[in-house]
């Protein structure tokens, strides 16, 4: 029974987390560069370096949620067939 709340509790955290966390947040960190907006290589000395631009999220480090992207394009369907 105390399995079964766990669980319950956990999918009710999933289903209404994940659109909160996209209201609130809607932006998050590149995955390709880790939200740095560019690579890092590492000197000749050991130290680190500032490496290429990062082009999938042109050297901003912040991508859109997936979540958020599925919003927007709803309201925009919403908004476009309720004129
Ligand atoms: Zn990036």
């Amino acid at each position: 029974m105390l399995l079964v709340l766990v669980a319950a509790i956990a999918v009710l955290a999933i289903v209404f987390g994940y659109p909160l966390l996209c209201y609130l947040s809607p932006l998050t960190a590149c995955r390709r560069c880790d939200g740095w907006g560019h690579a890092t290589k590492t000197g000749r000395d050991g130290q680190l370096r500032r490496g290429k631009d990062c082009r999938r999220c042109r050297t901003t480090g912040k991508r859109v949620r997936i979540g958020r992207r599925i919003y927007e394009r709803a309201a925009e369907v919403h908004r476009l067939g309720s004129k």
